[in-house]
């Protein structure tokens, strides 16, 4: 989903550097070990931004997940990772389940946080 014209203002200035320092961080490639509970093989996942997934065979696009724990407004990359579709999913849908991390985002107009 793309980000909505309504909710683009409402982003933090930093957003777009900060999606260009994580994706220098990334190399472009996710950045999930394992927490999204998959057991990645070579102990990283091996989706690279753009190209088909290796398991879902959908294009991969990376997202800034927030580490569980992290306040929301706690904007550094520090505290996030960048992810695919499938780790970020999986990572947050326990999440997602409770509601709690969804409402959050969704008072701060930030459920989309595409790169
Ligand atoms: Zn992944
Ligand atoms: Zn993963």
């Amino acid at each position: 989903m793309p980000i909505r014209p309504e909710n683009r203002s409402r982003y933090p200035k930093t957003w777009k550097a900060m999606v260009a320092a994580a994706g220098e961080r990334s190399g472009g490639r996710c950045e999930c070990d394992g927490r999204c509970g998959l057991d990645h093989e070579g102990g990283r996942c091996s989706a690279i931004n753009g190209q088909p997934h290796p398991s879902t065979g959908s294009k991969v696009v990376l997202t800034l997940a927030h580490e569980h724990g992290v306040p929301l407004e706690e904007t550094s990359i520090d505290r996030m990772f960048h992810a695919c579709q499938q780790c970020h999913n999986r990572y947050d849908a326990p999440m997602r389940r409770a509601g709690i991390q969804q409402r959050a985002r969704e008072a701060l107009g930030i459920q989309d946080m595409f790169a």
